[in-house]
């Protein structure tokens, strides 16, 4: 039997990772070898061979306040040792309750209960059979949804369903359900963007519209303006569509507000989050709902019950992390770096707004987006996305784009001087561009 320790040397452990395991987003044949790390330290990982290596993504966008932070991993310890889990359905724990008390103290305020599950995907999928059965439970028949066109909200079956159709679908679309997808409204689109939305949802036959607020991240951090999406809202208010904002990118912080609906007058019904929860230390997904909602399931027959859980529903230890994640998310210093963090990304755009290499610059609170100019415009397999996630790596700079886009997203930790030290990284980057175009580097 393996021990809890290798000591296999490292040879040996890449050759067990390359044989036994599977990575995800990884093709079995053909990926460079992983990167060994043994530990990470704000905003850094370390790999065994002694590299610093900046996360300027926050590991797949879950990290807030750095790697190995005390607080949060004091926090696990200590909780770790009380109580680590226990069955969610009939009982209960003070992790859980802290933090649907933290959360419903910053969601939007209609939010009235708070669901858990272990991550985004999962967070969608529990928002999306939350809407249908609001209906079912009430002896409506509603069999149509509203996604956007370039959507990504997770890889379950029906967080598939609602995203975009694309290469990474393709083996399972005629298991997928059907969705309407429209246009993200732009300056140019967004009357006939409403015209179309109104069309649908004045069928009435439109069980829930769901969205990435004013970020589609995976889809390449395409950015709209608040005001079309309050237009949409409102639109869906008035015909009973059920509203579902996707906030496991935007929420706690990246936007610059807590969570993106912050900009938005009208409210979502229901709320899915994951990511940062935990200030990226555990897995843990959070569906919230309004009493409009809830109120469907509210009943004495037990068929309206909503029949879903999870074995590890409301994990103590990562309601633990998430409540120090809270903590240390609305604390006077952490809300100072996410507005000093935004001035300064504001400050490098007049920097790089010059370069003609630059198709678009896209800002939003602590997101910068950077979209190259290519001949086949955004493509997630445009060949130089991988030569941005070796330029950058080769200086120590984890960027990950999503094809011709790259994006810095860091940890709120980050100190002035290390985001200039990743400016100074793209603007070599930028320059050798420009003298050397893509398709000859
Ligand atoms: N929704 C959005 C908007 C996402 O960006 C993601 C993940 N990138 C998901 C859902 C799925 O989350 P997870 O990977 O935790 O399942």
């Amino acid at each position: 039997m393996p021990k809890n320790s290798l000591n296999t040397g490292k040879s040996e452990d890449l050759k067990t990772d390359r044989e036994n395991i599977w990575h995800p987003f990884t093709p079995l044949l053909g990926a460079t070898q992983p990167i060994y790390i043994t530990h990470g330290k704000g905003i850094y990982i370390y790999t065994d061979d002694g590299r610093e290596i900046m996360d300027a993504i926050s590991s797949w966008w879950v990290n807030l306040h750095g790697h190995g932070n005390t607080t949060i991993a004091e926090a696990i310890a200590v909780q770790a040792k009380t109580l680590e889990h226990v069955i969610f359905a009939g009982f209960t724990h003070e992790p859980a309750i802290l933090l649907a008390k933290n959360l419903l103290s910053i969601l939007p305020s209609n939010q009235s209960r708070i669901f858990f599950s272990d991550n985004g995907s999962t967070a969608v999928e529990v928002a999306l059979k939350m809407s249908f059965q609001y209906w079912h439970n009430q002896g409506i028949i509603k069999n149509k949804v509203i996604a956007f066109k370039g959507a990504y909200h997770g890889d379950t079956f029906g967080s598939m369903s609602v995203g975009s159709r694309s290469p990474f679908t393709n083996a399972f679309e005629r298991f997928l359900f059907s969705v309407d997808f429209i246009n993200v409204p732009t300056k140019e689109n967004h009357a006939e963007v409403v015209k179309d939305f109104t069309e649908l949802a004045s069928t009435g036959e439109v069980a829930a519209f769901i969205f990435e607020p004013l970020v589609q991240a995976a889809g390449g951090m395409v950015m709209y303006d608040s005001a079309y999406l309050d237009e949409l809202l409102s639109v869906a208010h008035r015909y009973g569509v059920v509203c579902i904002a996707d906030e496991v990118f935007t929420g706690f912080g990246r936007t610059g507000k807590l969570f993106a609906s912050d900009y938005l007058t009208n409210k979502p019904d229901l709320l899915a989050v994951s990511k940062g929860i935990t200030g990226g230390a555990l897995p843990l997904g959070v569906t919230s709902c309004s009493q409009r909602i809830a109120q469907a399931f509210t009943s004495n027959e037990v068929t309206k019950t909503f029949f879903h859980g999870h074995s590890y529903t409301a994990n103590p230890i990562a309601c633990s992390a998430a409540n120090a994640s809270f903590d240390l998310l609305v604390a006077e210093s952490c809300q100072k770096n996410l507005a000093e963090i935004n001035r300064q990304h504001q400050a490098f755009i007049q920097r790089i707004k010059k370069y003609s290499c630059l198709a678009d610059i896209r800002c939003l609170g602590t997101i910068l987006a950077l979209e190259l100019q290519t001949s086949d415009g955004t493509n997630y397999f445009n060949a130089i996305r991988d030569h941005i996630y070796s330029y950058f790596l080769k200086r120590n700079i984890l960027l990950r784009p999503l094809g011709n886009v790259f994006y810095i997203l860091p940890p709120y930790v980050i100190q002035p001087t290390e985001l200039e030290i990743i400016y100074a990284a793209i603007i070599d980057f930028l320059d050798a561009l420009e003298t050397i175009p893509m398709n000859q580097s």
